[in-house]
C-alpha cells in the first residue's frame, strides 16, 4: 500500500520563527505547566513544538485544545510566548485544509448570524468620532443593560454613534485568519471613512480584536467612560463580599481592570480577589472554543475557578465569562450590578432580543450614515443569475407567442373570457409583467375597457403596485449586496443613507409623472435603501391619480370607436392633462419657495414714482394710439364701439332704476361670452360709479341664465374688477405704507397685519358696502397676490351669495 501524499509547502513563516523560538528558549522550568491543564495533558511547548508535523492530523488537533488565554505567556520566565505560537499552529491547520471541524461550525453560524444584514446595524449621527460597539453576547442576554450603557455614553458623547456587529473574533482564534481579516478589515475601512477615531467596547474579546488589529482607533471598554460619569452611590449595598472574574483576554490591559473595580466600589459593593486575578487570571473555560473538541478540559478551567470563588458571588463584566461560569457558580455581569437590570436571557431569546434593540437602535440614534453589513466576496454571481434568468425569461415570452396577446383587444379578450375569475387573472397577470418588462400600456387599456373606469383603477392600481414590488423585491435580493460594495466612501454613504430616510420622495416623484419608464424604474429603485414599506405606499399612493386618469380615459376607447363619445373620455382627458401638468406645477411650487427665501427688493420713493410715471405713460400713449388708428382705419370696430356704449348706457340706466324683468330680458339671448363681458361692465360700473347701490345685476344673472352660470358670471366678473381696483389702489396709495414703515424704522416692505387683510375680507362679504374699498385698501397695504385671490374669492362668494338671496 503507498503511502499517502504528503503537502510538501513549507510552514509559515511566523510559525517556523516561533517553534524556534519557543525550541530555543524554553528552559523547561514547568511553571506553565502546572497552571494550565491542557499543558498538563499534552506535555510542555517544547516538547510540542519538537514533536510537531504540519501533516499530521492528529498532532495537528492539539493546538485546538488550547484556550489561548496567555496564561502561560504571563507566568513564563523566559518571556516565551506559547499561546501565540498555538494560534499560527491553527492558521496553519487552516490553510492546509486540516482545520475544519464540524464541532465548530455551531459557532462559525452564530458568528455569521452577528454579521449578516438582519442583525447588524451601524449608524453614524453627525460630527460623530466615537462609537459604542456592544458587542454580540451582551446585547442578546441583557438588552437593558445595553441600552443603558448607550443612554448614560450619549449623555457624555452626545455625537456617539453605534455599531452592531461581530468582530469576528470566533474566526480569529479558530485560525481562519483569511477570512477574519476580510471581514474585520472591511468594518474598520467603513468606520475610517465615515470618521470614527475611538471605538467604545463592551465586550473584552471585541476590546481585544480592535485594539490588536485597528491601531488607527483609540480603543476603550465602556468601563472606562462609565467610570468617569457615574456618580457614588448614596445607598447602602448590604450584599456579601463577592469576587471579580477578570477575562483572560485583557490580563494585560491594566486600564479596564481598574475601572471596573473602581464602579465596583463606587457602587459600594465590597470585592475580595482570588488568587488568579489580573495579569494572571484563570481562563472561564470557552476561550479558543476549547470546548467544543475538549470538553473536560474547558470544565477544568471552570472548576478551577469555582473552587477559588470558595462560594462567593462572581462578578465578571464579559457576558461570555457570565455565560460560562454561569453553569457552576452565582456570576453577574458589572453592567446587572450598577444597573440593577432584569434577569439575562438565554437560548433563542438572545436572537430576539439581538433583533429587537437593533429595531430600537435605529429608532433612537439620529444617525445620518447608516448601513447593514453586506456579505464580503465579490458577490457577482447573484447579480449575474438575476440578469441571465430575466433575459431568458423575456426572451421566453416574446418567442412563445405570449407576444402576440399583448394587443388591447387580445388582452381584453383574453381576460373577459374567465368570466368571474377575471380580474384575479388580470391582477395576476400585472404583478408578473413588469418583472418581465412586458409593457403595462395595453393592459391597463385591456383591464379598463373589461372593467369599467371604477373597478378597472382598483383593479390596475392593485396589479401594478404588485407587479411594481415584485420587480422591485427580486432586484433588491439579487443586485443590491453588489452595488452595496461598490458604494464605498462618505459620500456615498451618506446618500446611501438618506436614500433609506427620503427615498420615498423620489418614488412619489416619479410615480406621480407617467413620463419615467415604469419597469425599469422598480428595478431601479430595489438597487437603492429605499424601505420596502415606503416603496411600496408611495408607489400605491402616487400611482393612482395617474391611474385614475388612464384607466377613465381608456374605458371611453370602446364607445369612441363606435363614435360614441362619454363622458368619460371627456372626464380622462381633463385629468391626464392635469396629471401631465403636475411636473409643472411641482416646479412652479418649488420656485416659489426659493423666491419666497430671497430677501425682498429694496424699496425706493423714487424709484417707485418713476416706474408709475413711465408706466401711467406708456397706457396713455397706448390708449390714444389705439383710439387714433380706430378712429381713422377701423371704421366697423368704432361703430360696433357706438353699440358698446349703448350697451353701457342701458346697463348704467337699469342699475339707477332697478328695472331688473328689462335687464332680464336684455339678458336672455345672449351668448355666455357676451353676458361675461355685460356682467363685467356691470360690475365695473357697480363699484366705480354706484358703490353704494344692492348688487341688482346678479339677481337678473341667475334670472337669465339659471342660479349656477348666472352666478359663475357675475362672480368671475366681480374678481376681474376688484383686481383692477388693487392695481388702481396699488397704484395710487402703494408708497404709503412703505413711507411710514420706514419713517418708523422698520423694513419698507414689511408685510401688513395679518388683521387689516381680514377686515378687508369682511367688507367685501357686505352688499351695501362699496366693493372699491377694500380693494383700494388692499393695493395700499400691499397684500401679496395669492392671498389677495383668497380674500377675493371668499368674500366675493359670500356678497354675490347675499345679493341673490336678499335680491
Ligand atoms: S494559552 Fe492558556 S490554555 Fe493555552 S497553553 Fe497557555 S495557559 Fe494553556
Ligand atoms: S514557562 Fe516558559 S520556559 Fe517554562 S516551560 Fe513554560 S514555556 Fe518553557
Amino acid at each position: 500500500m503507498s503511502a499517502p501524499l504528503r503537502d510538501k509547502r513549507p510552514m509559515r513563516i511566523a510559525l517556523q520563527g516561533m517553534l524556534a523560538d519557543e525550541i530555543g528558549g524554553c528552559s523547561g522550568c514547568g511553571v506553565c505547566i502546572k497552571e494550565c491543564g491542557f499543558l498538563r495533558l499534552h506535555g510542555s511547548p517544547r516538547e510540542l513544538c519538537r514533536a510537531y508535523d504540519p501533516e499530521d492530523l492528529k498532532k495537528n488537533a492539539v493546538c485546538f485544545e488550547c484556550s489561548l488565554c496567555g496564561l502561560c505567556n504571563a507566568v513564563c520566565p523566559e518571556k516565551l510566548n506559547p499561546q501565540g505560537l498555538f494560534l499560527e499552529m491553527r492558521r496553519e491547520a487552516v490553510e492546509r485544509g486540516h482545520g475544519n471541524f464540524p464541532e465548530h461550525k455551531g459557532l462559525i453560524s452564530y458568528e455569521k448570524t452577528g454579521t449578516s444584514r438582519r442583525f447588524s446595524w451601524y449608524g453614524l449621527p453627525n460630527g460623530c468620532t466615537t462609537i459604542f460597539f456592544p458587542g454580540c453576547a451582551l446585547p442578546g442576554t441583557r438588552p437593558a443593560a445595553t441600552m443603558e450603557v448607550y443612554n448614560k455614553l450619549k449623555e457624555a458623547i452626545p455625537a456617539l454613534g453605534l455599531v452592531m456587529d461581530c468582530c469576528t473574533k470566533p474566526s480569529h482564534d479558530l485560525g481562519r485568519q483569511e477570512y477574519f481579516l476580510k471581514m474585520f478589515g472591511e468594518m474598520v475601512d467603513w468606520l475610517e471613512t465615515g470618521g470614527v477615531k475611538r471605538v467604545l467596547v463592551a465586550c473584552p474579546n471585541c476590546y481585544k480584536v480592535f485594539s490588536e488589529y485597528a491601531p488607527q482607533f483609540r480603543t476603550e471598554t465602556v468601563y472606562e467612560t462609565l467610570a468617569d460619569i457615574l456618580p457614588e452611590q448614596t445607598q447602602k449595598n448590604n450584599s456579601p463580599p463577592a469576587t471579580i472574574h477578570d477575562p483572560c483576554v485583557v490580563r494585560a490591559n491594566a486600564a479596564p481592570q481598574a475601572a471596573v473595580r473602581d464602579l465596583l466600589a463606587k457602587a459600594g459593593q465590597l470585592i475580595e480577589e482570588m488568587p488568579h486575578t489580573g495579569q494572571t487570571a484563570l481562563c472561564c473555560g470557552e476561550g479558543g472554543t476549547v470546548g467544543a473538541l475538549a470538553p473536560d478540559l474547558a470544565d477544568g478551567w471552570g472548576e478551577r475557578r469555582a473552587a477559588e470563588a470558595a462560594g462567593r458571588r462572581v462578578i465578571t463584566y464579559c457576558a461570555g465569562c457570565a455565560n460560562h461560569l454561569g453553569k457552576r457558580l452565582q456570576v453577574s455581569h458589572l453592567l446587572d450590578v450598577i444597573f440593577n437590570t432584569p434577569k439575562p436571557s438565554s437560548g433563542p431569546i438572545t436572537y430576539l432580543n439581538r433583533l429587537r434593540l437593533k429595531s430600537r437602535f435605529k429608532k433612537i440614534v439620529p444617525a445620518k450614515v447608516t448601513r447593514e453589513r453586506t456579505t464580503i466576496g465579490s458577490g457577482i454571481l447573484k447579480p449575474l443569475i438575476f440578469l441571465t434568468t430575466l433575459v431568458a425569461l423575456i426572451f421566453l415570452v416574446r418567442i412563445s407567442g405570449v407576444g402576440q396577446y399583448l394587443e388591447p383587444e387580445k388582452l381584453r379578450a383574453l381576460f373577459a373570457s374567465f368570466g368571474i375569475a377575471a380580474p384575479l387573472i388580470y391582477i395576476a397577470f400585472y404583478t408578473f409583467a413588469p418583472a418581465l418588462m412586458l409593457p403595462g400600456l395595453p393592459i391597463s387599456i385591456a383591464g379598463a375597457t373589461v372593467f369599467g373606469p371604477v373597478w378597472g383603477v382598483v383593479y390596475t392600481i392593485i396589479g401594478a403596485t404588485m407587479g411594481a414590488c415584485v420587480a422591485f423585491i427580486i432586484s433588491r435580493y439579487f443586485a443590491r449586496e453588489w452595488v452595496e460594495r461598490r458604494l464605498v466612501g462618505s459620500r456615498w454613504n451618506k446618500l446611501d443613507s438618506e436614500t433609506a430616510e427620503n427615498g420615498w420622495k423620489a418614488v412619489a416623484f416619479t410615480r406621480l409623472i407617467p413620463l419615467f419608464p415604469f419597469n425599469l424604474l422598480n428595478f431601479a429603485f430595489g438597487l437603492t435603501k429605499i424601505r420596502f414599506l415606503h416603496y411600496a405606499i408611495a408607489t400605491f399612493i402616487f400611482m393612482l391619480p395617474g391611474t385614475i386618469a388612464f384607466i377613465t380615459f381608456s374605458s371611453s376607447l370602446l364607445g369612441l370607436l363606435k363614435g360614441k363619445v362619454s363622458p368619460e373620455f371627456f372626464i380622462g382627458i381633463t385629468l391626464i392633462a392635469l396629471v401631465s401638468m403636475l411636473p409643472k406645477i411641482i416646479r412652479w411650487q418649488k420656485s416659489r419657495k426659493e423666491r419666497a427665501a430671497t430677501p425682498p427688493a429694496v424699496w425706493s420713493l423714487k424709484k417707485s414714482l418713476q416706474r408709475k410715471v413711465l408706466g401711467g405713460g406708456l397706457l396713455a400713449l397706448t390708449a390714444l394710439a389705439v383710439y387714433v388708428v380706430i378712429q381713422k382705419f377701423f371704421w366697423a370696430i368704432d361703430a360696433y364701439l357706438y353699440t358698446i356704449e349703448f350697451n353701457l348706457l342701458f346697463i348704467s340706466s337699469r342699475l339707477k332704476d332697478g328695472d331688473l324683468a328689462q335687464f332680464v330680458e336684455y339678458l336672455r339671448p345672449m351668448s355666455h361670452l357676451r353676458a361675461g363681458g355685460i356682467a363685467l361692465a356691470s360690475q365695473a360700473m357697480q363699484a366705480f360709479a354706484a358703490p353704494f347701490s344692492a348688487l341688482k345685476s346678479v339677481v337678473a344673472f341667475a334670472t337669465a341664465f339659471g342660479t349656477t352660470t348666472g352666478l359663475l358670471l357675475s362672480w368671475s366678473a366681480a374678481v376681474i374688477v376688484s383686481c383692477a381696483a388693487v392695481c388702481i389702489g396699488r397704484f395710487l396709495l402703494g408708497d404709503i405704507l412703505p413711507l411710514l414703515n420706514r419713517s418708523k424704522g422698520l423694513n419698507p416692505l414689511s408685510p401688513c397685519a395679518a388683521w387689516l387683510s381680514w377686515s378687508a375680507a369682511l367688507i367685501l362679504a357686505l352688499p351695501p358696502l362699496p366693493l372699491v374699498l377694500p380693494a383700494l385698501l388692499i393695493g395700499a397695504i400691499r397684500l401679496a397676490p395669492l392671498r389677495t385671490f383668497a380674500i377675493f374669492s371668499a368674500g366675493l362668494t359670500v356678497r354675490i351669495l347675499i345679493s341673490v338671496f336678499t335680491g
